[in-house]
């Protein structure tokens, strides 16, 4: 294999092409550094899993004022038309606490929350629009727009949007970018950082810098770690986004001595189309999602109810139930809508890339679904129809406190009886999102070895930080981590840069 040895110094080296690496190499370069992009991916598949979302990104909030702040497109109209609420610091620690387990650090917490705002005003700055997401974070009761769960700003054209506009701010500024780059390994002296090699087309090369941010994401695209650290079956669960992330950034660190740091028997993973491809597809992605879970009922081949599916809001129950339908046999369940919830199901629901039944009574649903226990499944619908609280009003808008009570698995909100057909089924497996285990950093965004001491010249961000997420996720909070980590260390890598220029000279 051809070696090359000869590129120029950088300043800072950023792994990765999706939203961490570039806001890690905006806020690098902010700061006058030289920088340069490792990206893995060829150019028309760059972005990582961030190119895969719907761009919905959570931070605090105070009202109206910081959402128009945002997103200052918006009309009178539209601000008139739309109950958006607030979502403060308060509210964003809470929902990491719970959420969590009371296990997110509480250091990179507050720098998430406390960083959210600020962080997203800067992202505009560079070129990335928002807008409220009116069609999946918020339903129109009463002529108004009311918005829940915390994920009220998204993106303007999703994850593709962010991507594209986080790309051509980089290349203004002058961030060389070189695809096609499969970092291999740190360039390491026993002490200090001093760059990367990467395979470069069938090249390895040398690219030395002052310092490296690792943003290259999580080992979730990798079946032998998700066997080896999540645990047996999640070696055959579909992966949602990039087939990328295959955990070489976390394993470049792990050889030098970067300490480990979180939930690595963890991970984000969501029920998701029953015969998905294996991986992310961009075109194809977005119709796998099977997120409505909420307005209907689940089920696994046993006929039985597993998850109560009306816990929560979906953002802060999704991302921890594509384990639970792992867990069930044949690592599959259905999800049945009763006729008068169907106006709710997302469009996905609709398109082509379904596994669905549909019948006009409850006995012709079971009889359809011939892999599931059928006396079971009717006796799981007779149930549950006995036990939904009919004297509360249904409202999707709010925790309306329709529950089913009494039941095996519980129920707290949005239950319907089964009585109006159509019903309509839809098989659902695993999906996974990123894991969160990861390394652990400073204050500062610098990687921490075994010792407890910061690595010369090491930073990560996005998903490679570990200790933030535990358990579970609220829903959203993806890309403002790899945005506020990505800004962070981005900068604290530049600042490195620059003293370490300083004692070269000196
Ligand atoms: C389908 C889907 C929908 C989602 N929706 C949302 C949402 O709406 N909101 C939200 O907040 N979060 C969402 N998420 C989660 C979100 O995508 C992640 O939390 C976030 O994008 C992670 O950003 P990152 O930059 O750390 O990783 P990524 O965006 O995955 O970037 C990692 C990068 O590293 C590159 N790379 C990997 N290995 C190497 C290597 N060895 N050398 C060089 N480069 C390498 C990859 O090619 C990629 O460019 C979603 C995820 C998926 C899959």
């Amino acid at each position: 294999m051809d070696t090359r040895t000869d590129t120029p110094t950088y300043d800072v080296i950023v792994v990765g092409g999706g939203n961490a690496a570039l806001c890690a190499a905006l806020s690098a370069r902010d700061e006058g550094a030289k920088v340069l992009v490792l990206e893995r991916a060829p150019r028309d598949e760059r972005g990582g899993n961030s190119a895969y979302t719907d761009g919905l990104m959570r931070f605090a909030y105070d009202g109206a004022d910081d959402i128009r702040a945002l997103a200052p497109d918006l009309t009178d109209q539209e601000v008139a038309m739309s109950d958006f609420g607030s979502y403060t610091e308060s509210d964003f620690f809470d929902d990491m606490a719970r959420i969590t387990q009371n296990r997110t650090d509480p250091d990179l917490c507050e720098i998430l929350v406390k960083r959210s705002k600020s962080t997203l005003m800067w992202m505009r700055e560079h070129g990335v629009r928002f807008m409220p997401n009116y069609g999946r974070q918020a339903f129109k009761v009463d002529g108004k727009f009311k918005f829940w769960g915390g994920a009220t700003i998204a993106v303007s054209a999703g994850g593709p949007g962010l991507i594209d506009s986080l790309y051509r701010c980089a290349e203004k500024m002058g961030v060389e970018i070189v695809y096609n780059a499969w970092a291999r390994e740190l360039i390491f002296d026993g002490t200090t950082v001093s760059g990367v090699v990467a395979n470069v087309d069938g090249v390895v090369t040398r690219f030395p810098s002052k310092a490296v941010v690792l943003a290259c994401g999580s080992f979730e695209a990798n079946a032998e770690w998700r066997a080896r650290y999540l645990g047996p079956g999640w070696d055959i669960a579909k992966v949602r986004g990039s087939r990328f992330n295959t955990g070489d950034g976390l394993s470049m660190a792990l050889a030098i001595g970067a300490q480990p740091y979180g939930h690595w028997s963890g991970c984000h993973a969501v029920a998701w189309e029953r015969y998905a491809t294996d991986f992310g597809d961009l075109a194809l992605t977005p119709q796998y999602q099977r997120n409505t879970y909420q307005w209907g009922i689940v089920v696994n081949t046993d006929g039985k109810r597993f998850i109560d599916e009306g816990a929560d809001f979906r953002n802060y129950t999704y991302a921890k139930y594509g384990r639970a339908v792992l867990e069930q046999p044949g690592q599959v369940a259905w999800q049945i809508f009763d006729g008068k919830v169907l106006h709710l199901l997302r469009d996905e629901y609709r398109t082509r890339h379904v596994t669905k039944v549909r019948a006009n009574t409850l006995e012709e649903l079971a009889d359809k679904l011939d892999e599931v226990n059928r006396e079971q499944l009717l006796r799981t619908f007779r149930d549950y129809n006995a036990a939904v609280r009919e004297d509360v009003p249904f409202n999707p808008n709010i925790k309306d406190g329709r529950s089913a009570d009494g039941l095996p698995v519980p129920r707290r909100n949005w239950a319907n009886k089964f009585d109006t057909p159509p019903f309509e089924a839809y098989a659902v497996t695993c999906g996974v999102t990123f894991a969160f285990g990861g390394l652990r950093i400073t204050t500062e965004g610098q990687v921490v070895d075994t010792g407890q001491k910061p690595i010369p010249g090491l930073f990560a961000a996005g998903e490679m930080v570990g200790g933030i997420f535990y358990f579970n996720y609220p829903g959203a909070s993806g890309l403002t981590s790899g945005a506020v980590f990505g800004k962070l260390s981005g900068g604290s890598a530049a600042k490195y840069a620059r003293v370490a220029e300083t004692v070269d000279a000196v």
